[in-house]
């Protein structure tokens, strides 16, 4: 399947960007992706954080799902709540 990676949110049809965005989770190479469970963990942080806005952390703009999968990521808040 082809994307534009240059579209806009407002030109790109919902159902087909939340594809877009899952899709490029399960294309992240296994080694650079957290465990399951700490994937699990994080992301329960983020459902009790206020900074948590419609998927997208108001901190930094990622979806939390994307930013949580990497081995590598940290929360962006000053209080790091992972
Ligand atoms: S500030 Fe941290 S815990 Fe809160 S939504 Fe953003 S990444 Fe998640």
């Amino acid at each position: 399947m082809i994307y534009c990676k240059r579209c806009l949110l407002s030109e790109i049809d919902k159902d087909k960007y939340f594809e877009n965005v899952y899709e490029y989770i399960s294309l992240i190479p296994t080694e650079q992706k957290c465990s399951e469970e700490l994937y699990r963990e994080r992301l329960e942080l983020c459902k009790n954080c206020d900074s948590l806005v419609n998927g997208m952390c108001s901190e930094c703009g990622c979806f939390v799902e994307v930013r949580a999968v990497r081995k590598i990521s940290r929360c962006p808040s000053a209080e790091r709540r992972w």
